[in-house]
């Protein structure tokens, strides 16, 4: 594995040196082959635990963690930063892309804040399944390599056993990065790190001076609303939106207490910590928003040296979000119904459809696979929606079904499903019906034999399921 080294450069503190602490007995648990073969990273099976638990190293590249803010539930903290991570350095794919490569549950770091720097087995296995499934449903994520159990216990209630999880992203610049280097004062760093996102993740933005970070903000800022626009189509609740939370790549990160909505209720929310409804499944757009605006306070000293011309500058792409969202908002729900083109009637329509999936406490997912269905004429709309449905066919048109299919999953990580399976994974140390459950997520669009099993909803709706900060 050819490791480089890409922010060592930005500041001293943005990226610290520090190494993994080794675990007693690694054991390899889950092993992305896909993944492996996308990074081109070629790894002997009998290294991997070692180096994917941070034991040995065979790079020349030193392990850093990395510094940021985050405003967590809207209160900010200005140094959080990896506290249980470790970036061990980027490879560069086939295209010369480069991509993160960082263990998380390595061990303490400068920024753990007294915490242990571990993770327990449960969290881990989560974030690999979650991570695939949303990479299967074509949600931009983060995604996992392996899971190395650690042989060793972590202190949580009830003790766990402990593992390392690898994740690969396309960088870990995150909003909360802006904010570490904001807060800190250090102009030349902040536009370190914006020219970094550009040449990543918006190579086309070229202009110079001022505009190119407004043009950063803006590319941002749509990046985000495709995010919770594919987000809400599948119908996944994030759970813990903090700025540190956000990645600049716009793609999903931290699998902690997330969920998937059964039921439909723009209302929902699983997470037990999340007591306000802050980052309810209905409020993710105005939180992106809210978050994009915390990205546009920490570029003000790129923009202007004069704060309240930076403002000026900055606030029309931030004021501009809830339209440019709605209108990606009202494109998804035209897929997700089958509608080529747009009509005037169908904000009611889709309105319509909303309350009544509410009101009969209908699945989200499954309605919308029946409606898909429906076109094909399988005989599955049920009662509440057969007077909505007939105004609907008549707005469909021969290429509905292929737009809706498209659009509508038939398959989601069902979280009572996910739990069972990782509570057989912790009971006994592997879990048979894993292989196939993961096979399976990453074809939800498809009628497959083998996903039958695991298409429905809890008996109970599962609207009591809770969550909690994945440690
Ligand atoms: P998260 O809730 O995963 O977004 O984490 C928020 C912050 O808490 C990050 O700075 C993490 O690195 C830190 N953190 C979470 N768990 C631990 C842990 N077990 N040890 C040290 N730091 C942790
Ligand atoms: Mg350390
Ligand atoms: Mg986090």
């Amino acid at each position: 594995m050819k490791l480089v080294s890409r922010y060592t450069h930005i500041a001293e503190d943005f990226a610290v040196p520090d190494l993994p602490s080794p675990v007693v007995a690694p054991t390899l648990l889950l092993w992305n082959e896909a993944v492996a073969k996308q990074l081109d990273i070629q790894v002997s099976p009998s290294e991997r635990a070692s180096i994917f638990s941070g034991n040995t190293s065979n790079s020349t590249v030193a392990a850093v963690a990395l510094g940021y803010s985050g405003h967590q539930f809207g209160h900010f903290s200005p140094r959080l930063g990896d506290g249980r991570a470790h970036l061990l350095g980027a490879v560069s794919d086939q295209h010369q892309q480069l991509w993160d490569i960082q263990l998380k549950g390595s061990g303490a770091t400068p920024f753990s804040r007294g915490g242990d720097g571990r993770c327990a087995i449960g969290p881990a296995i989560r974030e690999y399944i979650m991570s695939e499934a949303m990479h299967g449903l074509s949600v931009p994520t983060t995604r996992c390599l392996a899971v190395v159990a650690s042989g060793e216990t972590v202190y949580r209630q009830p003790p766990q056993q402990g593992a390392i999880v690898t994740r690969v992203a396309s960088s870990h610049i995150r909003v909360g990065s802006f904010q570490y280097l904001a807060t800190q004062g250090d102009v030349s760093a902040l536009q370190a790190l914006a020219d970094s996102a550009i040449a990543r993740h918006y190579p086309e933005i070229q202009s110079t001076g001022s505009d190119r970070y407004l043009a950063f903000l803006k590319a941002v800022i749509e990046k985000q609303i495709t995010l919770v626009v594919s987000w809400m189509r599948v119908g996944f609740i994030h759970g813990v939106m903090n700025t540190d939370n956000t990645l600049i790549s716009g793609e999903t990160i931290d699998y902690g207490p997330c969920a998937m909505m059964n039921q439909f209720d723009f209302d929902t929310v699983f997470s037990s910590i999340d007591r306000q409804a802050r980052y309810a499944f209905g409020s993710q757009p105005n939180i992106a928003n809210w978050n994009c605006a915390r990205l546009a306070e920490s570029l003000l000293p790129l923009i202007h040296e004069d704060d309240e011309q930076a403002v000026e500058l900055l606030s029309p792409l931030i004021n501009g979000f809830a339209e440019q969202f709605n209108q990606a908002f009202t494109q998804m729900w035209a897929q997700k119904l089958g509608f080529a083109g747009h009509h005037t009637d169908d904000a009611q329509l889709v309105a319509e459809l909303l309350a009544i999936l509410k009101d009969h406490k209908l699945d989200y997912t499954n309605t919308f696979d029946e409606l898909t269905k429906s076109l094909q004429g399988e005989q599955v709309i049920s009662q509440p929606l057969k007077a909505w449905s007939l105004k609907w066919l008549k707005r469909t048109d021969q290429h509905s079904f292929a737009i809706m299919r498209a659009a509508n999953p038939m398959m989601i990580p069902r979280n009572h499903i996910v739990e069972a399976i990782i509570e057989e994974f912790e009971n006994k140390g592997s879990s048979e019906v894993l292989a196939a459950y993961l096979v399976a997520l990453q074809n939800p669009y498809k009628l497959m034999i083998e996903s039958a099993q695991w298409l429905q909803p809890p008996a109970d709706g599962g609207a009591q399921y809770k969550t909690f900060c994945g440690t």
